[in-house]
């Protein structure tokens, strides 16, 4: 159920973040191995985020990833030291539209969230009462991802990133039980993830960093993430710690 990437290191374009490996993200789209939950591809839709001047911009698209030749001339003159992918497998009751697709960002930060929230929304309705109504009114979507990002932007107020998603995860694991919870975050320097239920898998050198649902090439390096997990990761450093 949708699959997502984050890749900071030396600048490459966003295209080749996206299409680079013979089981990459686009791979991903049509083909992903380690699905669970029942969701088979992730064709509702794209997005890929990457930073400028310590600023988050965005592409998003409604189409498969492998329909939108955005992803193969656009997206490959775009050059980043930073860039996140997320391809989407809609939760049946969730829209299939632009706007539903990860990444999300606002300022410095990117979002992607790969699972669902168990009940939602009143499940969750208690955490997102102390999100102000101005955010809440520029909700992404309709979506369980959109109300987890809007509940999350306003705890990065007055908290760490680390400190605020297993807050997070704390929070929707209580209210929500049997939630699918793998988050990513990042601001252009770090990346951080977490693993409620769905795969993911880190490789890192001194150099780089990619953190990926499933891994984009079968060469050495790959580390899988155990389940509840935080990770953190900058380029040579990832620190992985249970919530
Ligand atoms: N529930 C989210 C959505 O519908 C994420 C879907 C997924 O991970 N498959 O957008």
């Amino acid at each position: 159920m949708c699959r997502h990437v984050g890749y900071l290191g030396p600048a490459r374009t966003v295209g080749d973040v996206l299409t680079a490996g013979p089981t990459s993200l686009l791979t991903q789209s049509y083909a992903p191995r380690e699905m669970r939950g029942g969701g088979t591809i992730n064709a509702d839709g794209f997005g890929a985020a990457w930073w400028s001047n310590g600023t988050a911009s965005s592409y998003r698209s409604a189409m498969p990833m492998w329909g939108d030749s955005a992803v193969t001339d656009t997206l490959t003159h775009i050059r980043s030291v930073a860039v996140m992918g997320a391809v989407r497998s809609a939760t049946v009751g969730m829209p299939v539209e632009r706007s539903a697709c990860a990444p999300f960002v606002e300022g410095r930060w990117a979002f992607s969230h790969n699972g669902v929230v168990r009940g939602w929304p009143q499940s969750v309705s208690a955490l997102a009462e102390k999100v102000p109504v101005e955010t809440l009114l520029r909700l992404a979507a309709p979506t369980d991802s959109a109300v987890l990002w809007a509940i999350l932007q306003q705890r990065l107020l007055d908290r760490d990133p680390a400190d605020a998603l297993a807050g997070l995860m704390a929070d929707v694991d209580a209210a929500a039980p049997d939630s699918r919870v793998n988050l990513l975050l990042g601001d252009g320097e770090s990346l951080w993830a977490t693993t409620l239920y769905h795969s993911l898998s880190v490789r890192y050198d001194e150099d780089s960093v990619v953190l990926a649902s499933e891994p984009l090439d079968e060469l050495p390096g790959w580390q899988q993430v155990p389940d509840r997990c935080l990770v953190s990761a900058r380029p040579g450093s990832v620190d992985i710690t249970t919530f």
